[in-house]
């Protein structure tokens, strides 16, 4: 692992002249160009882009004219620029009956108060009667991390309660295993998909987690809406491997109560559980039931994905990518506008994927392959990058990476750019040094802790196991530096981000926005001009995914 990126920065050394021989000649973005991106694809005409919808038509519709116009090679179904994408949507339409058994006396419990439960498997009706309780601490199996909660427990027919986030979020730094979850920061351990994922693997009929607000990052408000909601997922031939049947979870003090029921002390269960010791518990005594409806249908939505074929190494892939669905229409603002336009989130990202094609259809054909995706169903779940992760069009053993952009920086130019979480790939060392060649830093993720690596498409491919990023710009702004920077993105995330005020903007200044698509050209460039393999780091999640394929990287 080490040699391949001490080779891949040897390597940038070693071209670091060249590149700027040629950067010196190479068209930048056009700011006229992303402008008009954004403004047609974010106007009223489009609807928010919400995925199978008249606007999901009129946006793939548009990506795909910009890519034949380009001269891109269709990637797609069929010899089209389309991937269909089935996506199971998931109504529950109540009442939904909940509740514990204690001692054999009933305990009912309040859906979306108390708790909250969905199910992602296809059926029509779910009817859990008694079944047993096991609190499995975090949930955690990660053999590099030496670490395995579950101990070969027998789920079957149960239900695990887990804690969110990972034994490192709230112990004590003092302790000798403090680390292995690297501290504060959030892995993909902490994830509540990977505790529904994990807990399946080992055969659970449902998992509920105990919401706690700090190690959560949000609060029971966040929980409660977002299964409020109809679920989606990929339509998938393994659901059942990935989703136990009961997905739900409960609200702290429903957990304590429940465990002391069972005789047990939830803060001393869950100090047990930031142990590599810990052992799953019974909580004996105790059952769970719930009866409910279930209504299913499926959607097909569409991924847009064009390629310029490599010269050398077709078959090796490099994947810039930008989600092009929002959230379509919606409860309207004061203004009574309800058009969720996704100015900013995403036509600005879908736009520097489109200039970044048409900057390479200038340039010679590169040695491997370049693809160009428009992901759909992002504000769904990263769905669309999901289902590509599933089914691609190139294999994933020979995808060098995946650079995704999510949400431009509009605000000028930046002595900075940054990545969404930490990424822990030789991607962020390329960014870092490609970067500096911009004169410009890379600025470490503000609040690691809030799981960002997680929330973006990125991440599909790389729970996968291909190296990705999403690059979410600077905030040290040549105009105003940081402050300047932090308000801007205040003012966004407050008066905008997915609200229908996410408009299109003639004030924007794109100035950021071509930095951070020169450094992805840079990027793209190297990687597909030369036969390297960016690697995870010896400590990230997805490493193991990764070595399973490496004899066909040799
Ligand atoms: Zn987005």
């Amino acid at each position: 692992m080490k040699q391949a990126m001490w080779a891949a920065a040897a390597a940038v050394a070693m071209f670091g002249g060249a590149a700027n021989a040629q950067k010196a000649a190479q068209p930048a973005a056009d700011p006229a160009k992303l402008s008009a991106h954004i403004k047609t694809l974010s106007s009223d005409a489009f609807e928010g882009r919400a995925p199978a919808t008249q606007g999901e038509r009129k946006t793939i519709a548009y990506i795909a004219a910009q890519y034949k116009a380009l001269g891109l090679a269709p990637a797609g179904d069929h010899g089209t620029y389309f991937q269909d994408v089935p996506l199971r949507r998931f109504v529950t339409p109540g009442p939904i009956t909940v509740g514990l058994t204690e001692d054999g006396r009933p305990h009912a419990l309040r859906e979306l108060d108390d708790i909250v439960v969905h199910t992602l498997l296809p059926t029509s009706r779910v009817d859990v009667k008694n079944a047993p309780l096991v609190f499995i601490g975090y949930g955690v199996d990660a053999p590099e991390r030496k670490w395995d909660d579950f101990k070969g427990v027998d789920l079957k027919g149960k239900i695990a309660v887990v804690l969110i986030n990972d034994p490192d979020f709230e112990m004590d730094p003092s302790n000798p295993v403090y680390g292995r979850f690297e501290g504060k920061s959030e892995t993909y351990y902490g994830r509540w998909t990977y505790k529904y994922e994990a807990a399946a693997r080992h055969g659970a009929l449902g998992v509920l987690i105990v919401h706690e607000t700090a190690p959560a990052s949000y609060g029971w408000a966040t929980v409660k809406n977002s299964n409020s909601q109809p679920q989606f997922d990929i339509v998938r031939s393994n659901a059942s491997e990935l989703h136990p049947l009961v997905e739900g979870w409960i609200q702290r003090d429903v957990a304590v109560q429940m465990f002391k029921a069972a005789g047990l002390d939830f803060d001393a269960e869950k100090k047990k559980a930031q142990s590599e010791d810990f052992q799953p518990v019974t909580l004996k005594g105790e059952t769970f039931s719930t009866d409910y409806a279930v209504q299913t249908s499926t959607i097909v939505s569409h991924n847009v994905i064009g390629k310029f074929e490599g010269t050398r190494w077709p078959k090796e892939a490099v994947l810039y990518g930008a989600h092009w669905d929002h959230l379509g229409i919606g409860p309207p603002d004061a203004k009574g506008d309800r058009i969720y336009n996704g100015a900013v989130d995403n036509a600005s990202g879908v736009s520097a994927v489109l200039e970044l094609a048409r900057l390479f259809s200038q340039a010679p054909r590169t040695g491997r392959s370049l693809y160009f995706i428009g992901f759909t169903g992002e504000e769904k779940g990263l769905l669309g990058s999901e289902y590509y992760a599933a089914h691609p069009v190139t294999p994933l053993a020979t995808t060098v990476a995946l650079l995704n952009f999510d949400v431009m920086n509009l605000n000028g130019k930046a002595r900075d750019t940054a990545l969404r979480g930490n990424a822990k790939s030789g991607l962020d060392d390329l960014v870092a040094q490609f970067a500096a060649e911009q004169g410009r830093s890379v600025t470490p993720e503000a609040h690691p802790e809030a799981g960002s690596f997680f929330r973006a498409d990125h991440f599909s491919l790389a729970k996968a196991g291909v190296p990705a990023i999403t690059l979410s710009g600077g905030t040290d702004l040549l105009n105003g530096g940081r402050a300047a920077g932090e308000a801007a993105y205040r003012d966004y995330v407050t008066r905008r981000y997915h609200q229908p005020a996410d408009e299109w903007r003639p004030d924007w200044d794109y100035a950021g926005a071509i930095q951070d698509i020169a450094l992805y050209y840079d990027i793209g460039l190297y990687l597909a001009d030369h036969h390297v393999w960016p690697d995870w780091k010896a400590s990230a999640e997805f490493k193991a995914a990764r070595d399973q394929t490496a004899a066909a990287r040799r």
